[in-house]
């Protein structure tokens, strides 16, 4: 069904594994299908390239895209997974919706995925530290100044080798008072492409004060919590881990939801709800806020240092056990070295 174009000659030969740069290696190969006259046509795999567009197409003056992060995993026996693949699909075609794109079909989806990953597998290492980044994206590819949805778009996948660090090295993060990324009615809760260019400015402005990522509050009032750069949040109060409710601000994350599972099955009370800073100052104050920390594909699970709000910074405690607990858990599950009992992952054959 996908017509496939392998490489003659693989570049992994001289790709430096230990030294890599997040998101700047590519692998051999790409999947690409393009949507015209009304369907999604010739799917194709063939070696990573640049491909040719004009400068009229849609996307580079309305910015009519969608992407999805998702990793592939090597088990210490060789066999790569995927890990809730499904929730990835599901929320790109959520994402093309909102964004006015056609739905991409499901076959084209899997089947690219698994035939793409099984012919780069050798680029996924295993261990801990290593994976495979996925990035599908869709854009639109008419080539037409109309201020309108395009009648022409491209799907594609490529995949990049990445490598995390446990330097230990958590984040102090500035509790935004001005600048938002996600309204009622908007795009905050799929993964279009221009969410993430508007981020851009503030947080940069915040790294120029010292603070590697901004918790986003909500567009109103500046009151609740929300995300913290392109991480969901959670706060551990008196013993009860809180995070924001899915709605049209919060982007429903598939790590946000498994780290939800796996600490109710150990018996911790979680609340989805909305929460405000006066809380979590008003629990930092009293000794009651003892993690913060933020969830995503490519962080998994990264602990909060501090968070700043009104020049005022509030430090938290050293430890992280519960951090720690849910992400080797995850991690568990994710590289097929614990029992996976919710089936969550999938092996590439
Ligand atoms: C992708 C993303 C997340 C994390 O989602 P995962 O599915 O866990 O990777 C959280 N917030 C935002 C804004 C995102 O774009």
């Amino acid at each position: 069904m996908i017509k496939i174009n392998k490489i003659s000659k693989s570049r992994i030969e001289s790709v430096d594994f230990d030294n890599l740069v997040f998101g700047k290696t590519f692998t051999d190969h790409m999947f690409i299908c393009h949507f015209k006259n009304g369907s999604w046509l010739d799917p194709e795999i063939k070696p990573y390239q640049p491909i040719k567009i004009e400068p009229s197409a849609s996307v580079f003056h309305y910015g009519q895209a969608v992407f999805e992060g998702m990793k592939a995993y090597k088990d210490n026996d060789g066999k790569v997974w995927l890990f809730r693949p499904n929730e990835n699909f599901k929320r790109i075609n959520r994402s093309s919706h909102r964004l006015q794109i056609p739905e991409f079909p499901e076959e084209y989806f899997f089947e690219g995925l698994n035939q793409l990953i099984k012919l780069d597998k050798d680029w996924v290492k295993p261990g801990y530290e290593n994976s495979l980044y996925i990035r599908p994206f869709v854009f639109a590819s008419e080539y037409t100044a109309q201020a309108t949805a395009s009648s022409e778009y491209i799907f594609m996948i490529i995949c990049t080798p990445v490598k995390s660090y446990y330097n230990g090295d958590n984040i102090n993060v500035l509790v935004s008072e001005k600048y938002s990324r996600a309204a009622n009615g908007g795009v905050g809760y799929v993964k279009a492409a221009g969410n993430y260019a508007a981020q851009f400015y503030p947080t940069s402005e915040a790294a120029k004060k010292g603070f590697q990522q901004i918790i986003w509050t909500d567009a109103n009032q500046h009151e609740f919590l929300e995300e913290a750069g392109t991480m969901n949040i959670f706060f551990m109060i008196n013993e009860v881990l809180v995070t924001s409710p899915t709605n049209d601000r919060i982007l429903d994350g598939v790590t946000r939801k498994s780290i939800i599972t796996l600490a109710k099955k150990r018996g911790i009370r979680v609340e989805e709800r909305p929460i405000k800073i006066t809380e979590v100052i008003d629990a930092h104050k009293n000794n009651k806020l003892t993690e913060v920390f933020g969830t995503g594909t490519a962080v998994v699970v990264l602990p909060i240092n501090s968070f700043t709000f009104k020049k005022i910074s509030y430090k938290l405690p050293k430890e992280t056990n519960l951090a720690n607990l849910l992400k080797e858990e995850l991690l568990g599950i994710q590289y097929n070295s614990l029992n996976d009992e919710y089936n969550w992952t999938r092996k590439i054959d």
